[in-house]
């Protein structure tokens, strides 16, 4: 776990982010949480307890629940547990600047394996870039893979996709049709002005 690209960022008199790692479940499934965040633009912070971190994408476009479609999952620094209950604005001026949402929240299943269906660890799969886990959220259910692109124009940058499964369906779009807090309701533009 690294997190000091995550404290260099921040200035923590003036954001509210949290900085600690309190949010231990051991012997519990691991979390994941994606924050919808309003920033210089909009997208979705994907975010997967691995190894005692967030480990966390930007996903520009959201998750989809079509297994034909491809999301860019732009690899960011590591967060601290606690982030996975952040929700608020983040001053302007500021790394981050605008507001975010808990868009989703949920525990997940590692279903990675060799091909003699041994388990591949969470650590070990993040490390070889092919991710493979079963998503128990409110909004997202299901497997999902994240691969990293090892060649071309976007080297080093994820793709996030639903895999086949009796969840997927391809005329449902959560981005769109899911527009307010898991946990709070709210809506953006609420959490933005702070009200209750
Ligand atoms: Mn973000």
């Amino acid at each position: 776990m690294n997190q000091d690209e995550y404290q260099a960022k921040r200035d923590f008199k003036r954001t509210n982010e949290p900085q600690g790692n309190t949010l231990k479940k051991d012997g519990h499934p691991p979390i994941f949480v994606i924050q919808k965040h309003d920033a210089s633009t909009l997208h979705y912070d994907f975010r997967l307890e691995i190894g005692g971190t967030l480990k966390s994408w930007a996903v520009p476009k959201g998750p989809s629940n079509d297994p034909a479609i491809k999301r860019m999952a732009i690899p960011t620094e590591d967060h601290p547990m606690d982030y996975a209950w952040f929700e608020g604005p983040i001053p302007e001026g500021e790394y981050g600047g605008g507001t975010v949402m808990i868009w989703d929240k949920g525990s997940f299943d590692n279903l990675k394996t060799d091909k003699e269906g041994n388990k591949i660890s969470l650590e070990d799969s993040y490390e070889q870039g092919n991710v493979e886990i079963f998503l128990k959220g409110e909004r997202l259910r299901g497997g999902y893979a994240i691969i990293k692109m090892k060649s071309g124009r976007m080297a080093g940058n994820w793709l996030l996709t639903k895999m086949k499964d009796e969840h997927a369906n391809p005329d449902f779009d959560p981005v769109k049709t899911a527009n307010r807090s898991v946990v709070s309701g709210k809506t953006m533009e609420e959490i933005a002005k702070g009200m209750n």
